[in-house]
């Protein structure tokens, strides 16, 4: 198969980036680079889909990879691990001899599986200020997306989910759910709830979204769902309106500059300084303008805000409030500002990286902090919603009508040719119930 039918196929099955954004992999793979490095260091408290996803299909992690190279052309290939998972490569060995890639085992720090560090800790290459790896010749993409790229090449769609589901369950655990399945039913699927008010933390504790309706479905993008009790400290704090933080970060800021002295990306040189975006909390027009830049390279990680400020203030969400502003009146640095402001790599970097069991500390989550296996469920749900606006590039255009019965892997929505996006499939057998702007409901038969 060429590179073109290799590619078609990726995108058919309608295969993103299951470790965030949702990049349709397509586009990401439509490149020539040096250097493919397979995403598996997890580095959210709680979370063991990656690792499970390693285990449990090596063989098409190895096969993705191949097809990975195949298309890019890549001389290096580097399956990127965290010292707390050393043990998965032994089952690596085999495969490691067949196809002469390389492993790289990160510290257990946070955000160990950041691209912007890992692509540094692994090439000694950094990424320009708000670009992409293949600007470094690399190519970075989440273990279980690699997985979901070899079955493509084998006509097998995106119709289910590695996910790790745990908190405040009876019994966390790691499994494959359909796409589409209902936070809910994950809960049954991990013996039911150990609160009675619960909140959802989605896409880890440190950067996940906090959601409280357990009818909400699990996309493609989905990695983990962290249950807590409505009242614990990470959900209010995530749940804190603007101006609360905002008047409370006015008033108390003593711009002491922690922040800033372990913000990942200011210690890999990167012009972030979340002490300064602070000081616009005290500014209007266009001198907030011109300090909410110090937020523009802001990946959003928290550790500003959980391990960094001894006020125990909110410098992210600042960042994130200074980012939409900088968005909305589409400002950002000049390239002259960037060659002076992007500086060398701070010389204590190692020396201020977080360990995890800090992380666990700070958000309070000891008390969770339980394996969470993989384990084979045979839950059949009544029904699932299918969204069609997951993935970065055009929402897909559902292809079916209501009562029209579906088979799982049957396209049900799909994407012009000409635009960036993927098609999606009926990740059940059923009968279509509901169609909507944002999903498409099927109902099992
Ligand atoms: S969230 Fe805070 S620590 Fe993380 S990149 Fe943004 S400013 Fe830096
Ligand atoms: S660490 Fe907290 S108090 Fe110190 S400058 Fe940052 S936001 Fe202000």
């Amino acid at each position: 198969m060429d590179k073109n039918q290799l590619l078609k196929k990726i995108r058919d099955a309608g295969v993103i980036g299951a470790g965030g954004a949702g990049f349709p992999a397509y586009k990401k793979l439509d490149a020539r680079v040096d250097h493919i490095i397979a995403n598996g260091a997890e580095c959210e408290p709680l979370l063991y889909k990656d690792r499970e996803t390693m285990i449990q299909a090596k063989e098409e992690l190895f096969a993705g990879l191949e097809i990975m190279q195949n298309i890019t052309g890549a001389k290096q290939v580097t399956i990127a691990l965290k010292e707390k998972n050393r043990d998965v490569v032994k089952g690596f060995n085999e495969f490691i001899t067949r196809y002469g890639f390389n492993t790289f085992i990160n510290r257990d720090v946070y955000p160990a599986g950041d691209e912007y560090v890992l692509v540094y800790e692994i090439t000694g290459k950094r990424i320009p200020p708000g670009g992409i790896p293949l600007q470094v010749g690399c190519v970075v993409n989440n273990t279980e997306t690699i997985v979901n790229i070899a079955r493509a090449v084998k006509d097998i769609p995106v119709t289910a989910k590695f996910i790790t589901i745990t908190g405040a369950v009876k019994n966390p655990l790691t499994t494959i759910v359909p796409v589409g399945i209902s936070f809910d039913d994950c809960i049954q699927i991990a013996g039911g709830l150990t609160t009675e008010h619960p909140a959802v933390l989605t896409g880890g504790a440190m950067m996940g979204g906090v959601e409280f309706d357990l009818s909400l479905p699990i996309t493609k993008t989905t990695g983990g769902l962290i249950i807590l009790p409505d009242d614990h400290y990470l959900v209010k704090k995530k749940t804190a309106p603007q101006e609360t933080y905002a008047r409370i970060g006015h008033g108390q800021c003593d711009q002491c500059s922690m922040c800033t002295e372990l913000c990942p990306r200011y210690l890999l040189g990167y012009p972030i300084e979340p002490h300064k975006v602070m000081r616009s909390l005290q500014m209007t027009g266009k001198a907030k303008e011109r300090v909410s830049l110090w937020a523009q390279y802001c990946c959003e990680c928290n550790i500003c805000t959980f391990i960094a400020c001894p006020e125990g203030l909110d410098p992210k969400s600042i960042c994130v409030d200074a980012k939409k502003l900088l968005k909305e009146n589409n400002l950002s640095r000049t390239e002259e500002e960037l060659e002076s402001l992007f500086h060398p790599v701070h010389p204590s970097r190692q020396a201020r990286e977080v360990p995890i069991a800090t992380v666990y500390q700070r958000l309070g989550l000891k008390a969770y902090d339980r394996h969470a296996p993989f384990v084979e469920n045979h839950f059949m749900p009544e029904q699932v919603n299918i969204s069609l606006n997951y993935h970065v590039g055009t929402p897909a255009v559902p292809v079916v009508k209501t009562g029209d019965r579906v088979k799982k892997g049957r396209v049900i929505g799909i994407v012009p040719e000409d635009q960036l996006g993927c098609p999606v499939h009926a990740s059940i057998d059923g009968a279509v119930t509901r169609i909507d702007e944002r999903e498409i409901q099927i109902k099992a038969n």
